[in-house]
């Protein structure tokens, strides 16, 4: 099946008993036996399995086109599944500028249970292949990164962990179906499917899905069983059904933000538009070459500063002025509110997570929020 396909038939059938075409959602945590004493079905207890997470990671993986997925109750329970398959003292290259919450897991988290890490930019293969240790064991790799849209070659970075005896992680949260990390070597996808693979602002999730049944994805299994972070029967139901159209909701969002980062590279009042589908994006040609589409989001940095970012987000009427991505609806968001001290990019910068509404009508917003700005 092409992802399209299984985004709507992988982990579904026509319910026997009752010909429901959509599978009801499950809410009882056990299961019983039979007079044998034998389980009825495959699920004894909700923590280790129900059908409707079974059925949501039997899509994931077919829409992946991988073999096995494990999901969890946030992206962060996900990210700590694939730290804790490590042991302490094992050794971990990460980027600085990847996903905060998962910087400060191993800053506060991870350094006091004994995993080590080094930081290094994955756009400059020679500071990764120097931040390496004997007890190197996974190179962790996000791309685009946030919030400046840089890209990390991820065969490059696969090919460099696999020659040194680690394992490749990719946190494609960005670019579900529009690259295809499992292809370029990594070994380990994984989402906060909180953003576009939910779709919708509306539900918690993570996931992470491997092409091959490893040692190391049975212990992800088994810390998803065992450390009891799942995602429940509803929002289980939910990511089934909004990856549907997940495959129809990335080309759209694709094609919104394309058009939007077209517009503001050439207004007056906009300094630099990093996003990766444009031709003076400096990597462009690697995106080019390792993604189908560049994605939904896009940072901007305004020439007035920090003063004239902040009067661009009040003026803005069809973004929220919220945190977070890839939902039907746009967000921007002045990244360096958030991220305080550790932000390593200017405080002009604003983050914008491109929404499905019409773009002519987020072209128009962002002129007259950026209009007010030229005439002063
Ligand atoms: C949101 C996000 C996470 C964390 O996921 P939660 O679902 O919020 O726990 C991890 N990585 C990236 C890139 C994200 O955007």
């Amino acid at each position: 099946m092409r992802p399209e396909t299984a985004a709507i038939h992988a982990g579904s059938h026509i319910d026997p008993q009752t010909g429901a075409v959509i599978a009801p959602m499950v809410l009882s945590t056990t299961f019983a036996r039979n007079e044998q004493n034998e389980l009825i079905s495959e699920f004894h207890y909700a923590r280790a399995g129900n059908p409707n997470r079974r059925a949501l990671e039997e899509r994931l993986a077919a829409v992946e086109q991988a073999a096995e997925a494990v999901t969890f109750s946030s992206g962060l329970a996900a990210a700590m599944a694939i730290l804790h398959s490590l042991s302490p003292g094992d050794h971990i290259v990460v980027s600085p500028d990847m996903y905060f919450g998962i910087r400060v897991q191993l800053e506060a988290l991870y350094s006091r249970w004994g995993l080590q890490f080094s930081m290094a930019d994955m756009t400059d293969l020679a500071q990764v292949e120097a931040a390496i240790r004997p007890n190197t064991r996974l190179i962790w790799t996000e791309t685009p990164s946030n919030p400046l849209v840089k890209i990390t070659d991820l065969k490059q970075v696969a090919d460099l962990a696999h020659r040194v005896g680690a394992l490749c992680v990719c946190d494609n949260t960005w670019s579900p179906l529009i690259q295809k990390p499992l292809d370029l070597g990594v070994d380990l996808v994984m989402y906060s499917t909180t953003k576009y693979i939910g779709g919708h602002s509306d539900l918690l999730g993570g996931a992470v899905i491997a092409r091959t049944d490893s040692e190391t994805m049975q212990r992800i299994r088994f810390f998803q069983r065992m450390g009891g972070a799942v995602p429940s029967p509803f929002e289980c139901w939910l990511m089934l059904r909004s990856i549907s159209t997940l495959p129809q909701r990335m080309e759209a969002h694709c094609r919104n933000a394309m058009r939007l980062a077209e517009f503001l590279a050439q207004h007056p009042a906009i300094e630099k538009v990093h996003y990766a589908g444009l031709p003076t994006h400096p990597q462009h040609a690697l995106a080019a070459a390792q993604m189908s589409a560049f994605g939904g989001m896009l940072s901007i940095e305004l020439k007035g500063g920090k003063a004239a970012a902040l009067k661009t987000i009040a003026g803005l009427k069809l973004f929220a002025r919220a945190t977070s991505l890839g939902g039907v609806e746009s967000l921007i968001e002045h990244r360096a509110t958030v991220e305080a001290a550790h932000a390593n990019f200017s405080d002009s910068l604003l983050r914008v997570s491109v929404g499905l509404e019409h773009p002519d009508d987020l072209i128009e917003d962002f002129s007259n929020a950026l209009a007010e700005l030229v005439a002063h």
